[in-house]
């Protein structure tokens, strides 16, 4: 994957500014860590969805991984 540079000067590493608008509309701005150029903005609810789909493949990530301890412990036990 290529890595993201800064158009200005191409530094490499953004963070995300939580912004308010005046009418009370949340979204983020993602700028440049050492210029401040802003790259790209997020509003709250695509923030919200990216979230949300991490917990869910977390979720899923950890369910599998108890199912497979499960076994391990169960073929242990038989062994024993
Ligand atoms: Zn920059």
């Amino acid at each position: 994957m290529a890595r993201s540079k800064c158009p200005t000067c191409e530094y490499h590493e953004f963070e995300a500014v939580p912004v308010t608008t005046k009418t009370g509309q949340k979204f983020c701005l993602i700028q440049c860590v050492a210029c401040g150029t802003v790259v790209g903005a997020l509003d709250e609810v695509k923030i919200t969805n990216v979230i949300r789909n991490a917990e869910k493949k977390l979720s899923k990530f950890l369910e599998n991984l108890n199912r497979k301890v499960g076994i391990v412990c169960n073929r242990k036990n038989l062994d024993s």
